[in-house]
């Protein structure tokens, strides 16, 4: 992959080959499954395993969508509190997907291991870094719901955090031991790998343009041949295009951009040192970590904006300069920017849109483990399981009719957010 033609950082370095297999005509299968990020490849890969012969159709590259661009930390739970889960979806759905997504971590590096995926995968944990005295207040709850549902978080006080992350910005943080990192990139071609390993098929570059029923089946109509299948899940996430008609107005499209730099060798070793992944309680988040190769990964909400010498650029390097005041000149190799699917309770969502054609979506910037879980549950549905087994209810798509406006001003708010932290 040459650098002009590379989606994020994460596809030039990522040590993991791409698939590069095209459609070979009309194909006949078990699941056809679209999208070929976590969440399809993930859904293939188990499917597979348990006896369903899977064709996936990818309309660029695997890991094209969120999952060859973000920022690579391996979370466990969601974005929202525990509590905050369970007073959504009641406590014994809640408490299930709860526990689900507290073990995924554990569930997604014991697929790197056993899968040999080579994603510079890290299992240092991850630091949700408060950026103010309200923020702290917010991990104290999370870290108090976590421990009495005992799972290995520590809450840092202002002083232990700054000896982690190397800066003294921030009001305490929460450590999450069960988390880590890895390259996304290399993530989504290793499960690719072993999805074909074995036996099932991915084309890229080709677009699901249609769906209809056929005779009891299912007919994926692409630009490339058709696929019948018994069932088709949809693993299009942010990336939702028209095929199913007003399934991209279920949620809110946001961006997040990420600017990393040169490798700093051994005087950035004082930053993250542990190895941790870090984001911060902030309304317009910031994500910080280091790569296998000494870069320093910085993000935020919103779009790349500029080219080289341009905003984003200056955004990171002010951000970093102030940080880590003692870290010296920096030079920033690459920025990329992603689509994020958020939905207005921030649960994602698995929906039945009809008999034998599932989607799990609305990961809201969440979705390594997620992706990874929800694709395995789909697995496990369309191999004999029972919806009532989902990690999630299953529920009706919904039209969020605020979502366009929404994006246009959460666009609006990130680029300001840029402007005014670019100088
Ligand atoms: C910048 C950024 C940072 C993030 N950081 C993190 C993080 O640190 N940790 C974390 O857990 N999550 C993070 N996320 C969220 C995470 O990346 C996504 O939730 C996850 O990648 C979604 O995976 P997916 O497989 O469901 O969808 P995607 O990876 O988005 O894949 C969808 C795929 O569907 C394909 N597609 C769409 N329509 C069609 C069609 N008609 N025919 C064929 N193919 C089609 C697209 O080309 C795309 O490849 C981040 C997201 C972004 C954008």
């Amino acid at each position: 992959m040459t650098r002009s033609q590379a989606i994020s950082l994460w596809d030039v370095t990522a040590d993991e080959t791409d698939v590069l297999a095209p459609m070979d005509g009309d194909v006949e299968t078990d699941l056809a499954i679209v999208g070929g990020g976590f969440t399809g490849l993930s859904t293939a890969l188990h499917a597979t395993q348990r006896g369903l012969d899977c064709h996936v159709l990818e309309a660029r590259r695997v890991g094209y969508g969120g999952s060859g661009r973000n920022v690579g930390l391996v979370n466990a739970g969601l974005w929202l509190p525990p509590q905050d889960v369970r007073a959504r979806l009641g406590n014994a759905r809640g408490s299930a997907l709860v526990r689900a997504l507290g073990d995924a971590p554990d569930y997604v590096m014991s697929l790197v291991e056993r899968h040999r995926i080579r994603c510079e995968a890290t299992r240092s944990g991850t630091i949700h870094a408060a950026h103010s005295s309200s923020g702290y207040e917010d991990l104290a709850r999370r870290a108090e719901e976590w421990h009495r549902l005992g799972a290995p978080v520590d809450l840092l006080s202002r002083a232990e955090a700054s000896a982690r992350i190397g800066s003294d910005a921030f009001h305490g943080g929460l450590l999450d031991h069960r988390a880590g990192t890895i390259n996304p990139m290399g993530y989504a071609r290793g499960l690719a790998r072993a999805a074909l390993d074995a036996g099932a098929r991915i084309s890229v570059g080709v677009t699901a343009r249609r769906l209809r029923r056929d005779n009891g089946r299912w007919i994926v109509e692409t630009d490339r041949g058709q696929v019948s299948a018994a069932a088709v899940v949809l693993g299009t996430n942010a990336y939702t295009d028209d095929l199913w008609p007003g399934l991209k107005r279920t949620f809110t499209v946001i961006r997040f951009f990420q600017v990393a730099t040169a490798p700093l060798g051994d005087r950035a070793d004082f930053i993250l040192r542990g190895g941790e992944g870090l984001w911060d309680t902030g309304r317009i988040m910031f994500s910080l970590r280091r790569d296998a190769f000494g870069r320093l990964v910085i993000g935020s909400m919103g779009s790349v904006m500029g080219g080289r010498d341009g905003l984003s650029r200056r955004w990171a390097a002010h951000r970093i300069r102030r940080l880590f005041p003692g870290l010296g000149a920096i030079e920033i190799e690459t920025a990329w920017h992603g689509s994020i699917a958020m939905t207005p309770d921030h649960l994602p969502r698995i929906y039945r849109l009809a008999d034998g054609l599932y989607t799990p979506i609305g990961y809201n910037g969440r979705g390594i483990t997620p992706g990874t879980i929800f694709g395995k549950a789909m697995a496990e549905l369309l191999s004999g399981g029972r919806e009532d087994d989902l990690p999630l209810p299953v529920s009706e798509p919904r039209r969020v009719a605020s979502a366009p406006v929404m994006s246009r001003i959460y666009r609006a708010v990130f680029a300001a957010n840029q402007i005014v932290g670019a100088f």
